[in-house]
């Protein structure tokens, strides 16, 4: 039997589970699809105290404070030297943070959905998702439902995750995935209550206690890169082996037990492209994936489900929205980044640091003359040369430039192709189409 509803939200994670509350608050009729279970592990465990008030808008304060949680008291960060600085919470304005077990955070966010009014759907697998009249179908085994909107809260990656909603494609920034691990400590060594950074050749790790006692330790590197691209039995050994090349994640980690293989979660930087249409918008990562070293998924998400809520409820009671914000927050948010990376140079000639380092493309100036007739003879470049380039372009990008440049073309035109691969603003495009030249990856006449 097809069951109908205002809006269903797929995807219950915390910017899934909050649309889904805000939009029961209101009084509309919402289903929750997850593909997966709730409480199953989950990544971005170290919440900062902006989350306080959007939790309380929610309604779930007082749970929240009630669930085991470790205190989240500062930042001790190798980052750029080898020593590491200490960034006390006190300094925050808002106070301490909290360092959660995702699985329970999610959990109690689902329950506080359930109690709003929300219907939940867990373990149902990857529904499929067809328009209709006025709305949308969609079909997993033994749930049938139909609704008037659509909330993709799916997470990275969206259109995969939730394809079905014609016209959509990721804008993957990156190559970064986490592989992260869960470790005992000897039982007698009471953990601190911070997080931990520390860089290293092949990317960068944080560690973070968890409640009960637990550390959770996390290679950030690209997937390409040897210790997450080898033979999956050997991930064990390639992540110890790793760790054992750090200074102060191995000094925390010393005595501990893994718990078991590490686990591989894609961490790309990207957006989705479009993020909404009349009948359906993306929450949280589905719409924005950040860098895990913003570490404010959670709150960015719990923010964009909260305000999605509002504009959705305006939606569906006729009133037409706001066009979707520009892409200049993104763009400015990825030269944040660049700078950010950028105080890391060490291992300035390590690919993982190349592809984030990048040329001050602001300032550089533009040769390349538009009228230049440009070509691509097929040959693949290499890695560490167009490293550098990707800081400014989407992999991708680069490649569907690359292939529109096959048949020979003026500068102007492998523009516009870049543009529509990857609308990021032209002056960067064009720093990096001239970075292709120079670097000698396009022939030109
Ligand atoms: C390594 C790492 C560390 C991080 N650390 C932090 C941190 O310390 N603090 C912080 O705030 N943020 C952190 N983040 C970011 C944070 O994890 C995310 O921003 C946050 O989880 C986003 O929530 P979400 O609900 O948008 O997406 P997700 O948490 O990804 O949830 C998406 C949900 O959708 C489900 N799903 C996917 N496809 C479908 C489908 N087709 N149908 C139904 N369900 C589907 C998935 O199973 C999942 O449950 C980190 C991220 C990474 C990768």
């Amino acid at each position: 039997m097809t069951v109908d509803h205002d809006v269903v939200v797929l995807g219950g994670g915390p910017s899934g589970l909050a649309a889904a509350t805000a939009l029961a608050m209101r009084g509309r009729a919402v289903a929750v699809l997850e593909r997966g279970n709730f409480g199953g592990p989950r990544v971005g465990e170290t919440l900062g105290p902006q989350v306080g008030p959007l939790l309380r808008a929610l309604g779930l304060w007082d749970d929240f404070i009630a669930l085991e949680q470790f205190p989240f008291r500062g930042v001790r960060s190798a980052w750029g030297s080898e020593a590491a600085v200490e960034r006390s919470a006190i300094l925050n304005p808002l106070g301490d943070g909290w360092h959660v077990d995702r699985a329970q955070f999610d959990a109690l966010l689902a329950r506080r959905a359930a109690a709003a009014g929300a219907i939940l759907h867990e373990g149902v697998g990857v529904a499929a998702i067809t328009p209709a009249e006025d709305g949308w179908r969609l079909q997993a085994p033994g749930v049938e439902l139909r609704c008037r909107f659509l909330v993709d809260a799916s997470g990275r990656g969206a259109p995969g995750g939730a394809a079905g909603i014609p016209g959509r494609r990721w804008l993957a920034c990156d190559r970064l995935v986490a592989l992260v691990a869960r470790m005992n400590p000897p039982a007698d060594r009471p953990l601190d209550p911070e997080l931990l950074i520390e860089t290293a050749e092949e990317g960068w790790w944080y560690a973070v206690p968890q409640p009960g006692n637990t550390l959770l330790i996390s290679l950030l590197t690209d997937v390409d890169l040897a210790v997450a691209a080898g033979p999956r039995p050997e991930l064990s050994a390639r992540w110890e082996a790793a760790l054992s090349r750090t200074n102060h994640v191995r000094e925390l980690a010393s005595g501990a037990t893994l718990e078991g293989p590490p686990r591989i979660v894609r961490a790309d930087t990207g957006r989705l492209l479009p993020d909404r249409g009349p009948q359906w918008r993306a929450v949280g990562d589905a719409a924005v994936g950040g860098d895990p070293l913003s570490g404010d998924g959670v709150a960015r998400g719990l923010r964009s489900a909260l305000d999605a809520a509002a504009d959705i409820d305006r939606a569906l009671a006729g009133e037409s929205l706001a066009d979707a914000p520009d892409a200049a927050s993104f763009v400015a948010y990825l030269d944040r980044r660049i700078r950010y990376y950028r105080m890391e140079q060490r291992w300035s000639d390590a690919l993982f640091w190349k592809r984030r380092h990048g040329v001050d493309w602001e300032s550089m100036p533009i040769t390349l003359d538009p009228r230049r007739v440009l070509s691509w003879d097929g040959r693949e470049p290499a890695a560490d040369v167009i490293a550098p380039i990707e800081a400014l372009l989407p992999p991708r990008a680069i490649r569907a430039v690359l292939e529109r440049l096959a048949r020979p073309c003026p500068a102007h035109e492998a523009l516009a192709a870049l543009r529509d691969a990857a609308p990021l603003g032209d002056r960067r495009l064009l720093v990096g189409v001239q970075l292709l030249v120079e670097a000698g990856f396009l022939g030109s006449q």
